[in-house]
């Protein structure tokens, strides 16, 4: 096996393999807790810095802006991503609209190395939680009484 270009520690290839594994573009803290079953030892900083360093070498996605703080992507290719103001979730907007784009783009002449197309809005739990929401309360077994059918 060749050496790799850059030089892969074991810790870097944990929170690598981790992030990856995530589909919930957690922040640094929700890795360190996944990243320290495996190595107990590890400081929140180290995996800070990982993360930093794998974004740099394009390993990996850096998601800033809002209030709650940034997040990271193990997912490289094309994706919007959709925000809500309230709790700080990141979510991926499925769908191939942005082909389109990236083809209209790339017939300007641009390559395009990465995506930071964000969607903002309320995620479902916070739109359930806002008044006045359009959205249907969240469902409660107080107010839910079972008239759903005589099964149980
Ligand atoms: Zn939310
Ligand atoms: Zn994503």
């Amino acid at each position: 096996m060749p050496a790799a270009r850059t030089r892969m520690t074991r810790q870097r290839a944990e929170i690598l393999a981790e992030l990856r594994k995530a589909k919930n573009h957690p922040t640094a803290e929700e890795i360190h807790a996944r990243v320290r079953r495996a190595l107990p030892r590890i400081s929140l900083g180290t995996v800070y810095r990982n993360l930093e360093l794998l974004a740099q070498a394009g390993e990996i996605q850096r998601l800033d802006g809002g209030t709650r703080g940034r997040r990271y992507d193990g997912d490289m290719s094309p994706h919007l991503h959709v925000r809500c103001l309230r709790c700080g979730r990141i979510a991926d907007v499925c769908g191939a609209a942005l082909e389109p784009a990236l083809d209209g783009l790339a017939a300007e002449g641009f390559a395009i190395l990465r995506s930071r197309i964000e969607l903002e809005g309320l995620c479902g739990e916070c739109a359930t939680a806002m008044p006045g929401s359009p959205a249907r309360p969240l469902r409660t077994p107080d107010l839910e009484p079972d008239s759903g059918g005589p099964h149980e």
